[in-house]
């Protein structure tokens, strides 16, 4: 458990570390968590170059530190620079919360969870016995495997631009669950988006700043399919609307988000989250 609050003097500070993180929502999430406690803590963002990070991670030891989230491109390089990994992250592979206690970092990854939660909330179940496509191998698209794999999803493929990468997590899942996970090229994703019951979006695709174009083509998803993208910016997603426009149900990475930052926001504090109002501060 994290160094209660109320062990550090005056205010402190939690950080973002990633690149880009101008569209973040994290910043507007957490703040609005720490003054509705009436905390004196200030959530900082900071843009910073895969060169930068050993450096950055080193000042999160500050004794004002509370610690810090991780986000694209730094969450598996960053776990070489830490003191402990929680198991769930060492399992995952990525880190996206690191909690400061007296000088000594350790590891977390909150995506797993807030993934699940948001999933179910979504689906009204949880992944058991449903059949999945996953895009995207990435740090994100680890924790979506490990969770899928936890509950039991019947199967699970996964697409990526970089086949290499796609079939290497599909090797490291085999340790996670009993779940069949089968690597494919982003290309070929269109050829199983129709016997899918839901569908993730874990590319970068989307993204504000970055790639605009739909990382699978809509018109192999019908209605009765459920699309989960877990990017998210200040309005709908790209993925989402035209989803939503085939009579899919759907949703933007913004519900995970929120659960991920309540899971991290509880592992600095101590205590529970203002789930309500960080929900109300991005408007989901
Ligand atoms: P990574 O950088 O680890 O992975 C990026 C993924 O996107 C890789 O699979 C990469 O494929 C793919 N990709 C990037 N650009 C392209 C492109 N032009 N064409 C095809 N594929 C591409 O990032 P993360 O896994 O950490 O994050 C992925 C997304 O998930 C981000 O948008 C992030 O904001 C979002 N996210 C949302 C969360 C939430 O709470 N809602 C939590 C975590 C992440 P390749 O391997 O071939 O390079």
């Amino acid at each position: 458990m994290s160094k209660p609050l109320a062990d550090h003097k005056g205010p402190s500070v939690v950080r973002l570390l990633g690149h880009p993180v101008g569209h973040s929502l994290s910043p507007i999430i957490q703040n609005a968590a720490f003054k509705h406690r009436g905390l004196a803590v200030t959530y900082e963002v900071r843009d910073i170059e895969p060169q930068d990070l050993p450096h950055a991670v080193d000042e999160l030891r500050a004794s004002d530190c509370l610690g810090a989230n991780i986000t694209v491109p730094h969450k598996e390089e960053v776990l070489r620079l830490l003191d402990e990994i929680e198991a769930e992250a060492a399992r995952v592979g990525a880190v996206n919360t690191v909690v400061n206690r007296d000088g000594i970092l350790a590891g977390h990854n909150t995506d797993l969870q807030g993934f699940s939660i948001a999933l179910r909330d979504l689906l009204h179940q949880d992944a058991a016995g449903l059949k999945f496509l996953v895009l995207g191998a990435g740090g994100a698209a680890r924790a979506v495997l490990a969770a899928l794999l936890q509950e039991r999803a019947a199967y699970v493929y996964v697409a990526n631009r970089c086949l290499e990468r796609a079939e290497a997590l599909c090797r490291a899942a085999r340790g996670w669950g009993d779940t069949p996970c089968l690597a494919l090229s982003l290309a070929s994703a269109c050829t199983v988006a129709a016997e899918c019951d839901v569908i993730v979006n874990a590319t970068s695709i989307g993204l504000p700043q970055s790639v605009k174009d739909l990382p699978l083509d809509v018109d192999t998803l019908h209605r009765g399919q459920v699309l989960f993208d877990l990017v998210y910016g200040p309005g709908t997603t790209p993925m989402v609307l035209a989803a939503t426009a085939k009579g899919l149900r759907a949703t933007d990475g913004k519900a995970m988000l929120v659960q991920q930052a309540a899971l991290s926001y509880e592992l600095w504090t101590g205590t529970d989250a203002p789930l309500e109002i960080m929900r109300g501060s991005i408007g989901c």
